[in-house]
C-alpha cells in the first residue's frame, strides 16, 4: 500500500538541466577568444564539482564557480564586462520561467487524490520555494523538503521528519544516482522518469545498479497505473 509519492523537482517536475547548459554556454562565449571553448568547459565542469562540497547545490554555488573558473582562465585578468556576464547570467537562471514538463499536472492532480504528495528536491532553499510556488503546483503538496545531498541518510531524516513509513513510500525523480538507488536502499520503492539530458556528476554506471531492481517510465503519465498496480499488490 502506498502512502506518500515524493517527487524530485529538477527534470522531474519542470526543465532545468537545458538552463545550466545554456549558461556553460554564455559563459564559454565570454572567452572564446581567450581560450579552447573544450578547456573552458572542462575547466568549470571540474571546479563546479570541487565546490559542490563548499557551496552545495545550486545556481548561486554554481555562479561562485563560474567566477573562480573565470579568474583561473583568465590568470587574474578577468575584466569586469566578464564577471558582469557572470552574474547576468546567474540572475538569468534565477529568473528563468519555470516550464513544467509535459503531463506532470495532469499527473499529480490524478494522484493527490488518492495519495500525499511531496517534493525531496537538491538545490537552494529560496530558489526552489519560488520555482514550487511560480509552478502553480505547490496546492498539491503536503510537504516541500529541500535538502542539501540526496544519500540514504538525509532520506532516511526527511522520512522520520514527517512520520512517514518506507514500505508505504514511493520516490519518482529523473537521477538513478539520487532519486533511485539511495531510496531503495532504506527499503522504499522509487521510479525512475529519465529526462532528455543527465547532469555529467548524475551518471552512474549501469554495473552500479545491475542487482537493483526498479522500474523505468517513458512519460510521468505512466505513473498512476504504476503506483496503482504497487498499490493493490
Ligand atoms: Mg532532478
Amino acid at each position: 500500500m502506498i502512502h506518500t509519492i515524493a517527487f524530485d523537482a529538477d527534470d522531474t517536475l519542470w526543465h532545468n538541466e537545458i538552463i545550466f547548459t545554456d549558461t556553460h554556454e554564455r559563459f564559454r562565449a565570454l572567452f572564446d577568444e581567450q581560450c579552447d571553448p573544450e578547456r573552458v568547459a572542462k575547466e568549470l565542469y571540474a571546479t563546479e564539482i570541487r565546490n559542490l562540497e563548499i557551496f552545495g547545490y545550486g545556481i548561486k554555488g554554481f555562479g561562485l564557480s563560474m567566477i573562480e573558473t573565470a579568474i583561473e582562465l583568465s590568470e587574474g585578468k578577468v575584466t569586469g564586462a566578464q564577471l558582469q556576464g557572470i552574474l547576468d547570467g546567474v540572475k538569468a537562471m534565477l529568473a528563468a520561467p519555470v516550464n513544467v514538463l509535459e503531463g506532470v499536472t495532469e499527473t499529480l492532480k490524478e494522484l493527490s487524490g488518492d495519495f500525499e504528495l511531496m517534493v525531496i528536491t537538491k538545490g537552494d532553499l529560496f530558489d526552489q520555494e519560488t520555482k514550487i510556488a511560480r509552478s502553480g503546483l505547490g496546492d498539491l503538496f503536503r510537504h516541500v523538503e529541500v535538502v542539501s545531498e540526496k544519500s540514504p541518510a538525509h532520506y532516511r531524516t526527511a522520512l522520520h521528519k514527517y512520520n512517514l513509513d518506507p514500505a508505504r513510500f514511493l520516490m519518482v525523480g529523473n537521477s538513478i544516482k539520487s532519486d533511485v538507488l539511495p531510496v531503495i536502499e532504506l527499503g522504499a520503492r522509487a521510479v525512475h522518469v529519465p529526462y532528455q539530458t543527465t547532469w555529467q556528476h548524475e551518471v552512474v554506471a549501469e554495473e552500479e545498479y545491475a542487482d537493483v531492481r526498479f522500474e523505468t517510465l517513458r512519460s510521468i503519465r505512466e505513473l498512476p497505473a504504476l503506483v496503482w498496480s504497487l498499490h493493490t499488490a
